[in-house]
Parts: structure tokens; C-alpha cells; sequence
């Protein structure tokens, strides 16, 4: 039988440290705040906005959400980010991304101190990351790596293989799954597009990562028997109960799999509620480092 590893249990666990965080301060103080900078309602983003935003009432959290003007461009999101670094009323800042051209996600980003960029997707974030000295890691990291902590799937010294590199996404999961604890200590190979045969190279791995956005990438045919898979990629794809809607799917084809993993994570209700849980715990963290309001560099 698959085991399923459903993320609500980690996300709870995490939630439960927040808001009692949260609570220490007393009823005087400002409560922590969250931003999030994004173009407008009309894209996919929308969907995390009400996700973050419900959260974020639960934990004793204030959310709000920017949007970019109609016509507005790197400048003004640069002018946005440099403005929100510089409130001190504001303790962390997330980035709709990716962004399109002519859009540069990660100039804009370095406009925010590391401590107020929650989503740690800053290039100084991800720097400090590989130094060893994290402020904020990536919150899709720290949720992937979350569960697979919350359910023991092998890792320290187990052969792991995390699919996808992005920059945000896939590389600082590969980093935080082989350094040193409180990182994985596992013995990690990247995949990408250009690896070549996947069923070859996922060959004895016992913990698989999957970080692509591709359904059905992860089958019998490309998985090792009895392998963990967590599975970060969501896609988005028709109904077809319903015609009209869609549905959140993620890189694994959970009938393909199910007898034949150990375990998997459901898309959705896996690695998604988790990452949100990551976000509110980093805006409480930032809120504490930051003094509850210090606009200071
Ligand atoms: P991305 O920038 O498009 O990166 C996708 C990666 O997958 C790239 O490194 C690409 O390789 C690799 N890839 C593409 N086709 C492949 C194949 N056939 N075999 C092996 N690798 C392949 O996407 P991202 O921003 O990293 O996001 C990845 C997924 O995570 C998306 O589905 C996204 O929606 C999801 N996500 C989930 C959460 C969550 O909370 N669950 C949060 C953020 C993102 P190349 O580098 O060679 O192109």
C-alpha cells in the first residue's frame, strides 16, 4: 500500500508554533504584517493571495495585497519593494513570480533586506543559504523538506534525488536537503531537462523530490519500487468531471503509483498548505528579528 502523506498534520504542527509566537506578545503590540506585491487579480497568483490571506487572519497575522498598477513596470515595482523595505510597519514582503519580461524578479527582490524577504528567494537569501547562514530559505524548501522530516522518509546519508533546478524552487531544496543539520544529510543528485533518461538516473534512489510541473512525469515507469515521492509540482489542467473548471494536479500520476511507492504526497493537500504554514512562521520570525518595527538596515 502507498502510504499518502498528507501536508495538513505539518502545516498544523507549524501553525500552532506561529500563533503561539504570535500570542507572546501581548495586546499592545503591533501585530506582524505581510505584503504581497503582485500585477493584478487577473493572474494565477490569485489563487496563493486567498490562500495567504485566510492563513494569515488565522495566525493573528495582518495580510495585504499590492497590486502593480495597470502599465506599471520594473521601476515601479523596484519604487514599491524599496518603499515596503523602508516601513516599519511592514515585517515581510512576497513577490508574485515567476514575473514576465520585462519584469526582473530578482532585481527586484534585492531591494528587500533579507529578514523582510519572507519567501527567501532573494539572491541574498539564497547566498546566505549556500553560506550556511540562512535568514529565510525558500518556503517551498522548507515545506518539502518539512514533510519528508514530519514523516522520517529516509535522508541522512540515503540516496535523494530532487528533479527540477530552478532557482527558487529545485536548487535551494538540493541545498537544504544536503547540508549538514539541521539540513538532510542526504547524498543528493539534481535532475533537470537535460539529464537524460529519468527512469536511469532515479535508479535506487529512495526519496524523489519533484519540483518540474509536469503531470504524470512520475509513474511505474520512471520510479523505483517502493521509492518516497514528494511531490511539489502543481499544474493546473481541465476538469473533466466539470467541464469549464480545472484542477490542481501535481508531477506524480497517483494511480501509477499507488502500490508501488512507499509513499506520496497528494496535490492537492501536500507540500501546498505547508509552504503557506512556512510563510506565516517566516513573517513572525522576521517580526521578532526586526523588533516588531525597526526600519533600520
Ligand atoms: P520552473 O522554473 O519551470 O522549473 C522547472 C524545472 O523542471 C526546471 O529545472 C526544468 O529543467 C525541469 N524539467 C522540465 N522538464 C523536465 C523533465 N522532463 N525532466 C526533468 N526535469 C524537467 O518551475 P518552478 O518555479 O521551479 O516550479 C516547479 C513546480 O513547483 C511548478 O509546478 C510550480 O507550480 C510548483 N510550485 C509549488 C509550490 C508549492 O507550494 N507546492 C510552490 C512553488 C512552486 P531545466 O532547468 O533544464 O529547464
Amino acid at each position: 500500500m502507498t502510504i499518502r502523506l498528507d501536508g495538513r498534520p505539518v502545516a498544523d504542527a507549524i501553525d500552532r508554533a506561529t500563533r503561539a509566537s504570535v500570542a507572546e506578545s501581548g495586546s499592545g503590540a503591533m501585530a506582524p504584517s505581510l505584503v504581497s506585491v503582485h500585477r493584478g487579480l487577473d493572474s494565477p497568483f490569485r489563487f496563493y493571495l486567498r490562500r495567504q490571506a485566510k492563513a494569515a487572519a488565522a495566525l493573528g497575522i495582518t495580510f495585504r495585497d499590492m497590486a502593480l498598477k495597470p502599465g506599471d513596470g520594473p521601476e515601479e515595482l523596484v519604487a514599491s519593494l524599496r518603499s515596503l523595505d523602508r516601513d516599519p510597519s511592514v515585517h515581510g514582503v512576497l513577490v508574485e513570480h515567476p514575473l514576465p519580461p520585462p519584469f526582473d524578479f530578482f532585481r527586484a527582490v534585492d531591494e528587500l533586506r533579507p529578514e523582510k524577504d519572507v519567501d527567501g528567494v532573494s539572491p541574498r537569501n539564497l547566498g546566505r543559504l549556500v553560506g550556511q547562514h540562512p535568514v529565510h530559505v525558500p518556503a517551498v524548501a522548507r515545506a518539502a523538506f518539512a514533510v519528508a522530516q514530519h514523516y522520517h522518509l529516509p535522508m541522512s546519508g540515503e540516496a535523494t534525488a530532487v528533479v527540477g533546478r530552478s532557482t527558487t524552487v529545485g536548487l535551494p531544496l538540493a541545498v537544504l536537503l544536503a547540508s549538514a543539520p539541521p539540513g538532510g544529510n542526504a547524498a543528493v543528485t539534481v535532475l533537470h531537462s537535460k539529464s537524460g533518461d529519468l527512469a536511469q538516473r532515479l535508479r535506487g534512489v529512495r526519496t524523489i523530490f519533484s519540483c518540474v510541473g509536469r503531470p504524470g512525469l512520475l509513474n511505474r515507469e520512471t520510479v523505483p519500487e517502493g521509492a518516497h515521492v514528494v511531490d511539489v509540482g502543481v499544474s493546473s489542467i481541465p476538469d473533466p468531471t466539470r467541464p469549464g473548471t480545472s484542477i490542481a494536479v501535481g508531477d506524480a500520476d497517483a494511480k501509477s503509483l499507488d502500490g508501488w511507492a512507499a509513499s506520496l504526497t497528494p496535490v492537492p493537500g501536500g507540500v501546498g498548505p505547508v509552504t503557506v504554514a512556512e510563510l506565516m512562521a517566516a513573517t513572525a520570525r522576521s517580526w521578532r528579528i526586526l523588533g516588531r518595527g525597526s526600519g533600520d538596515r
